[in-house]
């Protein structure tokens, strides 16, 4: 009897008196005790030639001109319960995945799945007999890529098969749970220095990145070991057998990959590109969840670690132990040290773990080339472009696995890839998706939740479009219609969309000179302009003009123009005079919505404004296109009476569904309160910059969209040049930003809306460094 030591998950030292099947040794038993026990047991008889085995001792029976067998006398440190365990697996597998190939177990003459016999040392041992699968072990080098792919596979089928499996056994513990990691620490020190220290390394990461969040994940029984040696292949490399479900362990799904990945590849040449296709094969039959994804390079590590310590161990306490195999330790160092660190590699495999694209990855250089070639001149961000592969919350990858910390997009208003938006497009896309001139429920869900967020009574009809442009296009058009008007009244750099009239509602982008006759521009709050005598005198030039004020349309934030809100006073002047003036005032809430500002969800309610009409975008879907625009039944039927008017796409089922997830996640997360709170801190943050540096203006912000003004040193002038080479400075440090405002010269910080208090002080802590590369 072997005392035990073994590490519970949670780290928790337990000892046992169970026999350890790691250190008892192979039972011992002549050839004539199993002619025996095989005659006693099942009335066969047959040639028996030994079969290899770690723990069990295991026998190929040939039954002339009959069928073929394994006999297998296990370990005598499998208690029954665990003989029962792997018995009622084989045949779950069997029953609820009949083309997975797994042998039967064979009941005795008694009907029993095992019987017992004693081995040469007196020990208790159980005995089954199992069919027999052809094949023979893959050679490591001999499977290709679609060979691992089609491995990979099999790996999730056959966790796909025992999911629904449970047994009182499941969690008996296994050393070889990748889980129980920080129990092989002891083990390592039967290794020299350098495997030493790479294993603590190792299982010091395993403690602080992956344990942690092991226990959030999926978590069932797998195989737990489905390496070359547990896996039988024909001549063409087919898997044609699954065997040997002694490690089997209810553990963290993604576990069973890790163990393939590490034991499959074992250190060839080229592992962390070969493992590619293998997590691709795994994910096509179980998509994995992105933070498995993420953890697997470490999950694989892990594998490694353990299977040189153990084996390390094994040896210097039996001398007839086999000697470790190179592969661990190989393959180990390159996930340390090649492909730039575990942590760039831990992006690859999550990247290759990511749902499969219908296109294929080319390199940053060919799709530049490509892009340039195909698209033209359509500009980049930055200096050095990013090539972006996939986001989680505010963080962004690359094809290189490099982190970036997305402090720019508001489109992502929750979040990149934020499950509750996946789930409701591709749930709605599975079920239905047509145009809006049928009854469905979602467009008047989503139309009937947007009128409850609104403010007053005023809003009772909503008109689902596709993007901020179209929305302000129609806006647009409504007004005209309303009022017999054509005059409108924009900020002095206002940007509100790229359909034509919207481009004439967009200074931002106006060639030079260039103002249509129709349009007047006003001082954005910028310049402490008093709106009301400058928009009534719009409007009066646009009477005198012979067009009439139909429309003032106002971003709440002003972001294009630099950044200028809350500003409560200018916008109720403004407004005040645009109804004199008999006009419509739009809330142009494309930039501002979605609880950016940090105190409600619209930053038209904030002030109290009566807004004709308020026109969404960007972040309603946070991603999917979709946009509305809304206004009361009076302003809104007589114009649709008369146009006929209609969107293909606008109100389409699937963008519906992402807009009322997008809503609701807002709620549940308390995303408005969070940009308050993150918002206010972060510009703390930058006000103390603001006084170190003297090229950094103190922050504009309201909640979590940012205007931070940079001069020059020399002439306190607005500096668009130091401003970009900050932004590309921050770039280079990992977080991203951008510019807006007339002189180009004003950062523009403006993250998804789950940004945190950490996300805030790493921007400051880059904005300083950056400051420090670019004022010195
Ligand atoms: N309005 C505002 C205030 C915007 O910032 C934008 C886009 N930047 C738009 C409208 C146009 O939206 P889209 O690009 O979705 O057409």
């Amino acid at each position: 009897m072997w005392l035990v030591r073994l590490l519970t998950v949670d780290n928790e030292v337990v000892t046992t008196t169970q026999l350890d099947p790691l250190s008892e040794p192979v039972p011992q038993l002549g050839r004539d005790e199993a002619h025996h026990i095989l005659a006693e047991g099942w009335n066969v008889e047959g040639e028996l030639h030994p079969l290899h085995g770690e723990r069990d001792l295991n026998f190929r029976v040939s039954v002339p001109s009959g069928p073929r067998y394994v006999l297998k006398i296990q370990n005598p440190a499998d208690t029954a319960g665990v003989v029962d365990f792997q018995t009622t697996a084989v045949r779950h597998i069997r029953r609820v995945a009949p083309d997975l190939p797994v042998g039967d177990v064979i009941p005795t003459r008694h009907g029993e799945a095992w019987t017992t016999l004693t081995d040469a040392h007196g020990r208790h041992c159980h005995v089954r007999l199992l069919s027999y699968l052809d094949g023979h072990h893959a050679r490591r080098d001999d499977l290709d890529g679609g060979d691992l792919y089609a491995w990979g596979r099999t790996v999730a089928q056959l966790g796909r098969a025992l999911r629904g499996f449970v047994h009182p056994e499941a969690g008996y513990p296994i050393a070889w749970d990748i889980r129980r990691l920080p129990g092989v620490r002891s083990w390592a020190s039967a290794l020299d220095d350098e495997r030493r220290h790479a294993v603590l390394e190792v299982v010091a990461r395993h403690e602080e990145r992956v344990a942690p969040a092991l226990a959030a994940l999926r978590a069932q029984v797998v195989h737990n070991d489905l390496s070359r040696d547990n896996v039988l292949v024909d001549d063409r490399q087919a898997i044609t057998g699954i065997t040997d479900f002694g490690d089997m362990t209810h553990t963290t799904l993604v576990c069973d990959l890790a163990i393939a990945l590490a034991d499959v590849l074992d250190g060839r040449e080229n592992s962390l590109e070969l493992a590619e296709p293998m997590i691709a094969g795994y994910a096509a039959v179980t998509p994995l969840e992105p933070a498995e994804g993420e953890l697997l390079a470490d999950l694989v590590a892990g594998r490694c670690a353990a299977a040189l310590a153990i084996q390390a161990w094994r040896q210097d306490s039996h001398e007839s132990a086999p000697s470790p195999s190179t592969g661990a330790w190989v393959m180990m160092q390159q996930l340390l040290h090649q492909g730039g660190g575990l942590d760039r590699v831990a992006g690859r495999f999550a990247a290759a773990a990511a749902p499969a694209t219908p296109y294929r990855q080319r390199s940053t250089a060919e799709l530049l080339t490509a892009r340039r070639r195909i698209l033209g001149p359509l500009p980049l961000t930055y200096e050095r472009p990013v090539h972006l592969v996939r986001g989680r919350g505010v963080e962004l990858y690359d094809a290189d696995g490099r982190m970036y910390i997305d402090a720019y997009n508001n489109v992502p208003v929750l979040g990149h890839s934020h499950p509750a938006v996946t789930a409701a497009v591709s749930s709605q896309m599975r079920l239905l998706n047509t145009n809006s001139r049928y009854l469905h429920e979602a467009p008047i869900a989503l139309a009937e939740r947007l009128i409850e967020t609104m403010p007053g009574g005023r809003y009772d009809r909503v008109l689902l479009v596709n993007s901020g442009s179209e929305a302000n296009d129609l806006a647009w058009r409504i007004a005209n219609f309303a009022t017999g008007r054509s005059g409108g009244v924009v900020t002095s750099f206002a940007y509100h969309g790229i359909t034509t009239a919207t481009t004439d509602l967009s200074p931002e982008g106006w060639p030079q000179n260039s103002r249509p006759r129709n349009i007047r521009l006003v001082d954005s709050p910028s310049v402490g302009a008093r709106s009301a005598r400058t928009v009534a005198h719009a409007a009066d030039e646009l009477q005198a003009a012979g067009v009439g004020l139909a429309a003032m349309f106002v971003d709440g934030a002003f972001t294009s123009d630099g950044i200028w809100g809350p500003a409560p006073s200018w916008t109720q002047n403004a407004l005040a005079d645009v109804r004199a003036a008999g006009g419509l005032y739009v809330a142009d809430e494309v930039q501002a919505g979605y609880g950016r500002t940090g105190d409600h969800l619209w930053s038209f309610a904030a002030h109290g404004l009566d807004a004709d009409l308020v026109t969404l975008g960007k972040p309603m879907g946070n991603g999917y296109p979709v946009a509305a625009v809304l206004g009361s039944a009076d302003v809104i039927d007589a114009f649709m009476e008369t146009t006929d008017y209609f969107s293909t796409f606008g109100g389409n089922m699937v963008a519906c569904a992402a807009a009322l997830a997008v809503l609701q996640t807002i709620e549940c997360e308390e995303l408005i309160e969070n940009a308050r709170l993150v918002g206010g801190h972060l510009a703390g943050l930058l006000a103390e910059l603001a006084g170190q540096y003297a090229i950094l203006a103190p922050p504009r912000h309201w909640g979590l969209a940012f205007g931070v003004d940079i001069r020059s040193p020399d002439t306190g002038e607005m500096s668009h040049d130091i401003a970009q080479r900050l932004v590309n400075q921050m770039r280079e440090r990992g977080v991203l930003i951008g510019l807006t405002g007339a002189t180009g010269a004003t950062l523009k910080i403006r993250p998804p809306l789950v940004f945190t208090t950490t996300h805030a002080e790493h921007l400051a802590t880059e904005m300083q460094a950056s400051l420090h590369d670019v004022a010195g």
